[in-house]
């Protein structure tokens, strides 16, 4: 295919792609505007920047393709069954061995009256996944929308060899059919199709020019010829579309044998095949053999998925800016202050800059302002200012857009490949951490506790790390693995024990992978049948992450508590009291050493972080040590810099711990 820009950045990205394509060996080659115009003779290009172009990219036929799995399927076996709707999904409640309350899939009813005992089910029920979900009495963040592209008659020119192309910049496509074009887009302002019809099969609906209005504009600049050519056909058919615009595949977390293969945001044709194969190794193995966490359902927080707005107001930004240029550095301005910090209106007052992961708004960086740096309620970017019916909620007002919006010309300062606006504030924040004591509040992590009579030796199962013997109080950075050992997940685990005398396990994950870290847990625990379960305390908790050399001296001066190298060395972890609450300090660090975290009841936060934060400003008073509130930005800067790694990022489930080189991490 061929990709055209309208600037510089556009350009920037594209040359970005052609170097991935270099590493997956696809040829491809940055084009100038006339050389854009040699491949592809009927586009404008007096407007452009440059393009990038593939040649070896191809096209499938989506009804042959259909044929082919359908033919696929009988030959190992398969049958497809037409005009058999599924009516119902008998679930199972039990008990694990840890006595912790579960569901299991038990048979699936159909229209025809026919019972069809069985563990597991897939969801490939595109627009309609919904409602699959809800026989099962489950949510998932999905919507239908309704979704067009429109063939033209002939056009002079057109033949077979041209490239399909995409205008991001004009966020419209236009792809070769024969003589004629197929030509579609994202307009910002799609229409959703709440009222999913059951019956509504292989139809199409009636195309409202005045949504695709927007796209056809855009074919007509891209391409003059247009404007005089026919329309032969429209297609507008419903299609499911997620908060983030990629698939919801894998098994539903707290339902055994529940799975999904849908919400394929117009790209199911060029998904579907790599999701059923590594759908198959997911339900027989119990993990992909690539890492699909981006694919993955659990990478939604389950308050998210149960938010209904949450899931409209992302699908919609996803939608609207599918082909936006993805910065290092964006940020969401829909489904903002759904999960929060007890900590989030203390730091706002003090200029957080938040961002939305997981549902959950974390410290980005700090920018001292008068004014307010929260994101506001979601407008649409304005593109229900006329026309909000197509929200497809009853009597919808018109949305109109903010007239300013502070927080959205903060992330705008940041929507480039160079250094953002922001370069030089995260920078004090690195050297605070580096040089004096920087502030985290990590409260975005994942805390859960193990308990039970088999708490040791399910621990001693589940993590890659060896914690038989393993001290009270000791923290232990660990992988979880999978059955080919690949690493699931990374996170800490503090041993404790409880005034009985009973050991019992405190687990810190990365925020992102919460829900999945923990679905993955409980997994294990039941397959192997410990008589041990694992509780979530995420919300309930608060992590304040003190961290930088001086941070030992400012915290030893809040308590009496020897905070010394000795009583409290590296891994270590202790139960002491600031400012008169109770909380558990572990000697960690995410940043680089020396550091501490304060995990404390989200009650105590506010007076906890007040400590600290009133004790680091008389360090920098008395010896002008650098003391600041930092945020994620600096984190990842600070944590790159010393080769710790992110999972999802620089380690996954395709690697091992001895190939991830897992002992250098923590220190
Ligand atoms: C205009 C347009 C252009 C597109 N262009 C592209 C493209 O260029 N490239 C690309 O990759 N993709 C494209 N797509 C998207 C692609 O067509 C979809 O992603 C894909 O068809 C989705 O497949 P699916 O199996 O998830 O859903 P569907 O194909 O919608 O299948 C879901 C099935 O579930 C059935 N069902 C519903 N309820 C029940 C029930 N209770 N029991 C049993 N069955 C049920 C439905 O009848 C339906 O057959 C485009 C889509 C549109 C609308």
């Amino acid at each position: 295919g061929l990709f055209v820009g309208t600037n510089a950045e556009r350009l920037a990205e594209y040359k970005r792609f052609a170097e991935t394509g270099k590493y997956f060996g696809i040829e491809s080659h940055v084009l100038s505007p006339s050389e854009v115009k040699d491949v592809h003779p009927l586009l404008r290009v007096d407007d452009i920047y440059g393009g990038v172009y593939s040649p070896g990219d191809g096209t499938i036929d989506p009804t042959s393709i259909c044929n082919a799995y359908a033919k696929a399927s009988r030959r190992f076996g398969g049958g497809v069954y037409e005009n058999v709707g599924v009516s119902g999904i008998e679930v199972e409640d039990y008990l694990t061995a840890g006595s912790a309350p579960a569901r299991r899939i038990k048979a699936v009813l159909t229209a025809c009256g026919k019972r069809i005992e069985t563990p597991t089910v897939v969801n490939a029920c595109g627009a309609w996944a919904n409602e699959i979900a809800a026989l099962v009495g489950v949510q998932i963040p999905l919507k239908a929308m309704k979704h067009a592209m429109v063939l033209t008659e002939p056009i002079a020119g057109m033949h077979s060899g041209l490239p399909n192309v995409r205008d991001h910049d004009l966020s419209v496509y236009l792809k070769t059919q024969g003589d004629s074009m197929a030509i579609g887009g994202y307009e910002q302002n799609p229409e959703f199709w709440p009222d999913v019809d059951p019956g509504f099969s292989f139809g199409l609906f009636e195309l409202d020019y005045d949504t695709f209005g927007q796209n056809l504009a855009g074919h007509m600049q891209r391409c003059p010829v247009i404007e005089e050519t026919g329309i032969k056909s429209t297609v507008c058919g419903p299609e499911s579309f997620t908060p983030d615009h990629k698939p919801l595949m894998g098994p539903h977390p707290g339902v055994r044998g529940f799975y999904h293969a849908c919400g394929f945001n117009s790209m199911g044709m060029m998904l579907g095949g790599g999701v059923g194969r590594e759908l198959t190794k997911w339900i027989l193995t119990g993990s992909p053999e690539v890492d699909l966490f981006s694919f993955d359902c659990a990478r939604f927080h389950p308050e998210s998925v149960s938010d209904s707005r949450w899931v409209r107001d992302r699908t919609h930004e996803s939608y609207a800016k599918t082909y936006a240029i993805v910065f290092p550095h964006d940020e969401s301005l829909a489904g903002r202050g759904s999960r929060k910090s007890a900590l989030y209106d203390e730091l706002l007052s003090r200029g957080c800059v938040y961002q939305a992961r997981h549902g959950f708004e974390r410290p980005g960086w700090f920018v001292p302002s008068s004014g307010s740096q929260e994101a506001l309620s979601y407008d649409f970017y304005g593109a229900y200012e006329e026309g909000a019916w197509r929200l497809g909620e009853a009597d919808h007002p018109d949305i109109p857009r903010h007239e300013s919006h502070e927080y959205l010309d903060l992330v705008e300062g940041e929507l480039t490949f160079d250094w953002p606006r922001s370069h030089a504030t995260v920078a004090e924040e690195c050297r605070a951490a580096r040089e004096g004591v920087a502030i985290f509040d990590q409260s975005y992590f994942g805390k859960f506790y193990l308990n039970g009579p088999e708490a040791d030796q399910a621990v001693q199962y589940l993590c890659g790390a060896d914690m038989e013997g393993k001290r009270i109080g000791s923290v232990t950075y660990t992988p979880l693995c999978n059955s080919r050992g690949g690493v699931e997940a990374d996170l800490t685990v503090t041993k404790l024990q409880n005034p009985k005398g009973d050991n019992y396990y405190y687990f810190a994950a990365g925020g992102n992978t919460a829900t999945k870290d923990l679905a993955w847990i409980r997994k294990v625990l039941e397959d192997q049948n410990f008589d041990a379960h694992i509780e979530d305390h995420s919300e309930s908790m608060t992590l304040i992450s003190v961290q930088g050399p001086h941070s030992r001296r400012l915290l030893q001066s809040l308590t009496d508590s020897d905070m010394s190298d000795a009583s409290l060395p590296f891994s270590g972890a202790k139960h002491l009291e600031i400012a008169g609450h109770p909380l558990l300090v572990l000697r960690l660090t995410f940043v680089g050493e020396l550091g501490f975290e304060l995990h404390t009841p989200a009650e105590s936060a506010v007076a906890v972080y007040r400590a600290v934060h009133d004790a680091g400003a008389k360090l920098s008073e008395l010896d002008g040590i650098p003391v600041r509130d930092a945020g994620y930005r600096a984190i990842d800067s600070l944590s790159a810099e010393k080769n710790l790694r992110h999972w999802h990022a620089d380690l996954s489930n395709r690697d091992t711990p001895l190939e991830a080189d897992g002992s250098k991490e923590g220190h």
